[in-house]
């Protein structure tokens, strides 16, 4: 039987990247996103590739649209072998010093990238758990690591990613989750890992950076594949440990 992976934010960028790559590793993907349509227009274009792929709805703020993906994903197949909690948001503005970022970016940044990617993450650990061998990935960034932010050696050392205050917060706090989660799993097959993708040109970044696409879902693919020798409660770019 394939493996069943749910990719979250995956009608674009990075995330349908992963799905692809997912797919064509042998996977039933359940494409999943917020707007229908979004959806259904990505998951036809990779299933027009020959791939195995299902649109699901799934707005990480919304909890009545978690529970009825949840349902849905429990109905039809009962159980998921992989979670990718890819879906994130930068909605603060470039070229303000930290303390000018609105408290209102924070809320909407932290109630995505982090409060949804916990309740989704705990709606679907059911479905985990009947699993032989599942796997959460949880889409991280380089800024989340506080030992970088604090290198002056860093490229993150600049203003230009200090103006991400809520950004990086998150995902710091997302990467304090996973070792978290992947403590309480420790004696299950269940691994949890965090992933920095790379510098990705991607809608988020306005088309800027290193790394296309398909390069930037690596990470998020190889945890996602893990065999049972791999790690858990970890935070690495390409195989390479971050520090935390
Ligand atoms: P992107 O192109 O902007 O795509 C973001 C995806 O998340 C879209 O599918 C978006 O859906 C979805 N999303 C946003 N809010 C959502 C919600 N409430 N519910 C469900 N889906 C939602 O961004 P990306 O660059 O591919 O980023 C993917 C992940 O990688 C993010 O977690 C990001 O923080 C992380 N990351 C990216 C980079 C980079 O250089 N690009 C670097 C480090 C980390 P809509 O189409 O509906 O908006």
């Amino acid at each position: 039987m394939p493996k069943l992976a749910l990719v979250t934010g995956a009608n674009r960028g990075i995330g349908l990247g992963t799905a692809r790559q997912l797919a064509a590793a042998g996977a039933h993907v359940l494409l999943a996103g917020r707007d229908g349509e979004a959806v259904t227009e990505a998951a036809k274009a990779l299933q027009d590739d020959g791939l195995a792929v299902t649109p699901l709805v799934l707005d990480v703020t919304d909890p009545a649209s978690i529970r009825s993906a949840a349902a849905e994903v429990e109905d039809g197949h009962g159980r998921l072998d992989i979670l990718v909690n890819n879906a994130g948001i930068r909605v603060e503005e470039y070229g303000k010093q930290p303390s000018e970022q609105p408290v209102a970016r924070w809320r909407e940044t932290f109630d995505t990238n982090l409060f949804g990617l916990v309740e989704v993450t705990t709606a679907f650990l059911p479905l985990l758990r009947r699993s032989p061998a599942a796997r959460i990935v949880n889409v991280s960034s380089l800024l989340g690591s506080l030992t970088t932010h604090t290198d002056p050696q860093s490229y993150v050392y600049s203003p230009m990613f200090k103006s991400l205050p809520a950004y990086s917060a998150a995902k710091s706090a997302l990467n304090s989750w996973t070792v978290h989660l992947a403590y309480e799993l420790r004696e299950t097959p269940i691994k949890v890992n965090a992933v920095h993708p790379g510098y990705t040109r991607t809608g988020m970044n306005d088309g800027e950076g290193d790394l296309d696409v398909a390069d930037g879902a690596r990470s998020s693919v190889a945890m996602a594949l893990l065999d049972h020798d791999g790690p858990t409660g970890t935070y690495t770019h390409e195989g390479e440990t971050i520090p935390w």
